[in-house]
Parts: C-alpha cells; structure tokens; sequence
C-alpha cells in the first residue's frame, strides 16, 4: 500500500513572509496522518521553512548531478540535505524547457539526489502537440526510460504532469489520466522490476485545486499530486491536503 503524497513546488515564488502558509499545512498534513505532505519553496526558503515546521517535508526544485565543483548558481543535492531538505524535483517541463535538460540530465539529478538521502521526484508529460497527436504515452514512456535511475526503490517518486495542464487550468480527463498512470507503471516494473515498482509514487500533477483533487486522487494509481500554484497560500493548498486524507 502506497503512501498518498501531496507535493507543493512554489517555483520562483514566495519569501519570508510566505512561510506562515507552513503553519497551517503542517496542522492539515498532521490531521491527515495516512497522507505525506511536502512544500518545495526557494531554494533560500529551504533552511526556514525545515526549522519552521520540522514535522513537514521540505524539498528542493531542482539540484546539480555532481557533488561540488565549478558550477556557478547550482545546487547540490547534499547542500539541500543539509539545509533541511529530504526530497528534490527534478526534471521539471519549465527545467527541461528554460534550462534545455536532457533525459540523460534528469537521470544524472536524480540519481545524485538518492545518493545523498533524498527522494527524487522525476517529471515526465507530453506538450499539447504531443497530446492532440494521440502521442503521450510514447512520449511519456520515452522520457522515463532515458530519466529514471534504475537503482532506486522507496527514495523514487515518478510526477506525470503534461505541460498543457501546468498553471493553464486545463485537466485532462480521468480516463486519461489512467491510462497514462497505467502505462508509466508498467515501464517502472520493466525497468526496476514487480516488486521495486510496486512501491514508487506515482503523483498527478497540472491545474490540481480544491475543485478537482477528490476525483483526480479517486483515479487508479494516482498516489498524490505534485501541486504548483494552488499550494502557494493554505487556504487553497489543505483542501486538497483534506481531499487526499479521504
Ligand atoms: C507544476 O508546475 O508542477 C504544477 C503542477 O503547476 P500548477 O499546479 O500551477 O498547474
């Protein structure tokens, strides 16, 4: 049985003054003990918000593949470790867009986040083209064959989110949803194994609100969601905290 988690990435958003929002996300994730609970604020809002709500995930957005080194303006995984973080994005279509990753980058992130202790949150989904064109599970598979790092078990977390649905309001249907979910279970069980890929999260994630997060959550193999702009304020983000608990 899969832990529900419920992941919010605040992206460029948010200061000091938006950590208050963390006190009444930890009260929901402490009401609701069956659902893991996770906020991905700035990276210079990471050492605050752990130390501001101990009993909530913190995570970062993205981290370097390599330990250390000459790579101005990154982030290492261990540096996210040791600022309070236990899980990282990686792999995010604005990532994948705006700094032109690879799949190959992807997979050298992630598999450096689960070295150094964290769970990874891989992102895959197909662009609006990919889906009028009846080619999102292709592409979506491809993009998890080349992204996922085949030596993670519990520490992989797998965010399907397609780019059209990200901050548009837009959804696709349950049913595509499903489907989609389906087939990225079978290329982890072809990649990791039955057992292993039995254990990974699969999150939905793109314009999920408090309208939509019960029958987004009801839809087989969704374990959670991956939630940008609805988790920025509590007021929208715990009910779907709520909806998950149900
Ligand atoms: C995201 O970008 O990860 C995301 C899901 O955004 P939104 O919820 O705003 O669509």
């Amino acid at each position: 049985m899969r832990r529900r988690l419920i992941a919010g990435n605040w992206k460029m958003n948010g200061s000091r003054a938006s950590l208050v929002e963390l006190d009444a996300i930890a009260a929901a994730a402490a009401a609701a003990p069956g659902v893991d609970v996770a906020v991905c604020p700035p990276f210079t809002l990471i050492e605050r918000a752990a130390a501001r709500q101990p009993g909530l995930a913190i995570g970062g957005q993205d981290c370097h593949a390599a330990p250390k080194g000459a790579h101005t303006g990154c982030i290492a995984a261990a540096m996210l470790v040791e600022a309070g973080a236990t899980m990282v994005i990686v792999g995010h279509s604005e990532r994948r867009a705006d700094q032109h990753e690879t799949d190959a980058d992807v997979k050298a992130k992630a598999e450096a986040a689960i070295a150094a202790g964290l769970i990874a949150i891989v992102c895959c989904g197909e662009t609006q083209a990919h889906h009028r064109a009846g080619e999102t599970e292709a592409v979506v598979s491809g993009q998890l064959r080349g992204s996922l790092p085949v030596a993670a078990g519990d520490a992989l977390v797998v965010a399907y989110e397609p780019i059209w649905a990200i901050g548009t309001g837009l959804t696709p249907t349950a049913a595509d949803v499903a489907a989609v979910h389906a087939t990225i279970r079978g290329v982890l069980v072809e990649l990791l194994g039955r057992a292993r890929a039995e254990g990974v999260r699969i999150l939905y994630g793109g314009s999920v609100n408090a309208a939509n997060a019960a029958e987004l959550l009801a839809v087989p193999d969704v374990d959670g969601a991956l939630v940008g702009g609805a988790s920025l304020t509590a007021e929208a983000f715990v009910p779907i905290i709520e909806a998950a608990a149900q």
